[in-house]
């Protein structure tokens, strides 16, 4: 039972950190990205969700944000979301690092939680760097109240860096990670991808769980082809 071998490998390699991609919040109704039903299947990534797009059209780019942010509130942790939350709570999960900005982790309970593509929880003016929270009054065209410029959602658009302290926090928790679990990631964006390769460089394992081949099978301790949801639910009740 491979369930009972993570239970186990979690258990045992203490401390555990937890990296999610998109996969953890497909059974919340998010689709993911880069599968065939993905969003970037329908939209290009470049038009809608990059810096070069923000600047030439942001009014196109808050259209296509301001329906994304609506569905990612409107949807609920899954049982994955509430597991690592519980898992955390018991002592088995240092941190969350995610790539993902709809924040069903911190939702779910999850306290520990490095959003290392930002979150929806907030916007900031390009021009002035004011930050506020995001408010659907805001939308559509959410404009900063100092100087008028079009605010940005704080998350991370293709042709921007990640957010510097997110993703050192992540480093640091990588490198003293005795197990790296990875969720729901295909591990194919960079630098995200190099987490699990930090820790397994530091002397840590990798285990991981996800629907589909990632980049880092061949190097994990463990790998289960299973939704996050099943999966987790069965771990909480493995784990004491
Ligand atoms: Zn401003």
């Amino acid at each position: 039972m491979s369930t009972n071998r993570l239970a186990e490998l979690i258990r045992k390699r203490q401390p555990c950190v937890v990296l999610t991609g998109a996969g953890v919040s497909t059974e919340s109704g998010i689709p993911d990205f880069r599968s065939p039903a993905g969003i970037w299947a329908k939209v290009d990534p470049m038009e809608y969700a990059s810096l070069r797009a923000f600047r030439a059209d942001p009014e196109r780019v808050w259209s296509f944000y301001s329906k994304r942010i609506e569905m990612l509130t409107a949807a609920e942790p899954n049982a994955a979301h509430h597991a690592l939350a519980e898992l955390e709570r018991r002592g088995f999960v240092d941190a969350v690092v995610t790539q993902n900005i709809d924040l069903l982790h911190t939702r779910a309970g999850s306290r520990e939680v490095v959003e290392v593509h930002g979150s929806i929880r907030t916007v900031s003016c390009p021009v002035c760097g004011r930050r506020e929270p995001l408010r659907e009054s805001l939308l559509p065209l959410p404009r900063c109240p100092e100087c008028d410029a079009v605010l940005k959602p704080d998350v991370v658009f293709f042709g921007e860096l990640l957010p510097p302290e997110a993703i050192d926090r992540a480093y640091g928790l990588a490198r003293r990670a005795a197990l790296m679990l990875v969720v729901g990631s295909a591990l194919e964006v960079f630098p995200v991808s190099d987490l699990p390769l930090e820790t397994l460089r530091a002397g840590g394992s990798l285990a991981i769980v996800n629907l589909g081949p990632t980049a880092l099978d061949d190097r994990a301790a463990l790998k289960i082809e299973a939704p996050a949801g099943d999966t987790f639910r069965d771990i909480v009740a493995l784990i004491t």
